[in-house]
């Protein structure tokens, strides 16, 4: 099979008048498509409840294109290639149409019985439509079948295991692409070629010369619309059972022996698995957790948590979530991996920051200022980049040490917006990689880590929530935690690429 039989496919988007299908989807869809990365055999049957015709839809299809992209000169083109097809997916007639369409559009477009189902929908509805799909017969096709699955994988692990043995009874799971977009960030990304590209890294990544890493992912934004949503996920399920540690797993992996995806997957494997399991009362020493309160960001006032729409008014939801990870292996003996994230914080940002361990003597401890630890930051989002900081001669007659930080912009050198994340994730499944997509393996090592941690923290109703003012960076728990071990939370702000 050559490149382009690749890129020929039906593509099917359960969801398609939703929020996710018009500001990422369509978009990312386009861009490949302008690109020449989406061949012109390709279809698109957008399934939805509300009643609207093709035209109706593909004038959708455009608007929210318009509302993404500035230049859009094959938008015409590219929309004639949407359909839609208006149906419940939990009505079991609807399927048969929807088989005899996606049939004669195969036809039609020459594409081979390529297929991709696109479920951007509520989650409890992923289990029943791939069931659908098998029973009426979607996924007999004679080219290859793809399912793209959006988060959350599931509650838990027994409802995740529950969900994936009904995909799994339509797909194999190298035919299912769960989707965490974090993934698809171009410095998630770029994670593994820092550290396997580089003489000088690799042999400094380890316990004996790493000191602690930290990964922060901060938002400003509060829960907003998605209140009845959040209230029975909080920030453990909706960003540390996925985002996070897949995040830790790529920092800590083993250098591959191939850059496939089963090498890469089961090299982040072996890290899930010797993660340190926290239970019981070790949850203290090990997470802190938070909610947000009233605060002000920008000069707004911003209310609480326990305020926002859909949410409990006494609330025991953590918006918030600080905890060290261990992991047990030979490399990483010894060395905390700290990861925070919330909702409502002062700023927004991904960062990694790799603390390396102090000099084993410092000659320049007499100086005005005391020498700073070689930090490795690696900038995720909004601004992408790394920054390296170091100690130099401060210039000048004498002999002090300054530091100095050595930067790379990544928006700086190439001028061009990095693609999406989407983008990217589409192209991949399009192609059939799904290095940046979770395997079940993983997933489930996650929710039993998580797991734990969940039930201590459901069981046990916080009293001290609202614990943190909204536009700060988070409950005093998350700064005591690395106290604890004698570092500080690197303040995300100051290591900006725009601040060197
Ligand atoms: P959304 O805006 O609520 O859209 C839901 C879609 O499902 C709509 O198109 C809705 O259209 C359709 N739908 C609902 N019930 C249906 C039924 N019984 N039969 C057929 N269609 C039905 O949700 P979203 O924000 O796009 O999120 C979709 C998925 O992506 C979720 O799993 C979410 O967790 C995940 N996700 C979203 C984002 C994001 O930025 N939005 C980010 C990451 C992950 P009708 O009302 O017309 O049926």
């Amino acid at each position: 099979m050559n490149q382009n039989d690749n890129q020929t496919a039906l593509i099917m988007i359960f969801g398609a008048t939703g929020d996710l299908a018009k500001r990422k989807l369509f978009p990312s869809l386009y861009r490949l498509f302008e690109k020449n990365k989406l061949s012109d055999k390709f279809a698109v049957i957008g399934v939805a409840r509300r009643p609207l015709t093709n035209e109706e839809f593909q004038q959708s299809i455009k608007d929210s294109v318009e509302s993404a992209i500035e230049k859009e000169d094959r938008i015409e083109e590219f929309a004639s290639h949407f359909y839609y097809h208006s149906h419940d997916v939990t009505d079991s007639d609807s399927y048969a149409a929807l088989k005899n369409m996606a049939n004669e559009l195969d036809n039609r477009y020459e594409l081979n019985g390529n297929r991709i189902f696109y479920l951007a929908m509520a989650p409890e509805f992923f289990g029943p439509i791939a069931l659908h799909l098998k029973s009426d017969g979607l996924t007999d096709v004679t080219g290859f079948k793809r399912l793209v699955i959006e988060k959350p994988f599931g509650h838990d692990l027994e409802s995740a295991k529950e969900l994936n043995n009904q995909i799994r009874t339509a797909f194999s799971e190298d035919e299912v692409y769960r989707i965490d977009h974090y993934l698809g960030k171009e410095m998630v990304q770029n994670i593994e070629v820092i550290r396997f590209a580089n003489a000088i890294f690799e042999p400094l990544w380890n316990n004996r010369f790493i000191s602690n890493i930290q990964v922060t992912s901060s938002e400003t934004l509060g829960v907003e619309e998605r209140g009845r949503y959040y209230e029975k996920s909080g920030a453990l399920r909706d960003m540390v059972q996925n985002h996070m540690i897949q995040m830790v797993a790529l920092l800590a992996m083993e250098p591959p022996i191939r850059l496939n995806t089963e090498e890469i997957r089961s090299e982040k494997v072996k890290v899930l698995r010797a993660l340190r399991p926290i239970e019981g009362e070790e949850i203290h020493k090990y997470f802190a957790r938070g909610q947000y309160g009233e605060g002000t960001l920008n000069n707004q006032s911003l209310p609480a948590y326990r305020q926002e729409t859909m949410v409990d008014p006494s609330s025991n939801t953590e918006t918030f979530v600080a905890g060290k990870l261990m992991i047990d292996n030979f490399r990483w003996a010894g060395v905390p991996f700290y990861i925070r994230t919330g909702k409502r914080m002062e700023t927004k940002s991904t960062k990694i920051v790799i603390q390396f361990k102090d000099i084993p003597m410092n000659l320049y401890y007499q100086t005005e200022q005391q020498l700073k630890p070689n930090l490795l930051v690696i900038h995720i989002q909004p601004e992408e980049g790394i920054t390296l900081h170091l100690n130099a001669k401060r210039a000048g007659t004498g002999m002090e040490a300054t530091p100095i930080k050595l930067n790379y912009a990544n928006k700086g050198i190439d001028g061009l917006n990095t693609p999406e994340a989407y983008e990217k994730l589409l192209y991949d499944c399009m192609r059939g990689d799904a290095t940046n997509f979770t395997h079940w393996d993983e997933v489930a090592l996650s929710w039993s880590f998580t797991d734990k941690i969940s039930a201590v923290w459901e069981n046990t109703k916080d009293e001290s929530f609202p614990n943190y003012a909204s536009g700060t960076m988070g409950p005093k728990a998350a700064d005591e935690l690395l106290e604890q071990d004698g570092f500080f939370w690197w303040p995300v702000t100051n290591l900006d690429v725009d601040n060197c």
